[in-house]
């Protein structure tokens, strides 16, 4: 899931970057109500969280803007202007939903959760980031549904390419040899053919990309979603 975090108040922003982070969440940001209004319409975000009071352009002005052109993008208010009637006010210019500051993140979170019940892992989910994949947002497998979120959208595996997904996820390094793969997909008792691993690697890079699982000649497979420190970092909200 990409947000678009539009507050001006950087200990806040600091704070909600690192959390979102660490759950699989891209993040961008933006200081001031320009900034905002101008990454809200020229990238696709899934959320945007929107602060009222702000430098260049408020909040509830920027609110207006996009839904005059029809933006669908939900819209969270966070604001510290708490009342009554500031929420429906908020909530009648087309905000999703309003929550006041102070907050807990974990209501923040439950709020975020409700406005996409159906594009987020239900149980202990492991997730990357990765960002040296077009087209590659976020992933994340859900150890409960024990399916993939591939941009918060969700991909429905089969048993075997959940355990192979699982041995990969869990230990992102690894480089497996097919052997072990074998034994990881493979009930003890059933006799399996070694060419069945690259049928199912074939398929997990269907769903991920090609440059997910990397082939190392002569010793295995490893996933590359975890290989973003090797990569140069984009500037990223800084700008
Ligand atoms: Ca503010």
């Amino acid at each position: 899931m990409k947000i678009l975090l539009v507050e001006d108040e950087p200990l806040l922003v600091d704070n909600l970057t690192q959390r979102f982070k660490a759950l699989g969440f891209i993040i961008d940001t933006a200081s001031d109500g320009e900034q905002g209004l101008y990454l809200a319409l020229e990238y696709q975000y899934d959320l945007i969280i929107l602060d009222l009071g702000l430098p260049k352009l408020p909040g509830l002005v920027i609110l207006e803007k996009l839904r005059q052109v029809n933006f669908s993008t939900p819209v969270l208010i966070l604001s510290a202007r708490n009342s009554w009637q500031e929420r429906v006010q908020g909530l009648k210019k087309g905000a999703d939903d309003y929550l006041g500051k102070p907050f807990h993140f974990e209501e923040l979170l439950a709020r975020i959760e409700t406005l996409f019940k159906r594009h987020l892992p239900k149980g202990d989910a492991i997730c990357f980031s990765p960002k040296h994949i077009a087209g590659l947002d976020s992933v994340c497998l859900d150890t409960e549904s024990k399916s993939l979120f591939i941009n918060q959208q969700s991909q429905s595996l089969t048993l075997t390419e959940y355990r192979l997904a699982y041995a990969f996820f869990s230990r992102p390094q690894q480089v497996y040899s097919k052997q072990v793969l074998l034994d990881k997909i493979s009930e003890s008792t059933e006799e399996k053919e070694s060419n069945i691993i690259e049928v199912y690697i074939r398929r997990l890079r269907s769903y991920l990309g090609k440059e997910a699982i990397l082939t190392q000649r002569g010793q295995g497979y490893r996933l590359t979603l975890a290989d973003d420190d090797l990569v140069p970092a984009k500037a990223n909200g800084g700008e």
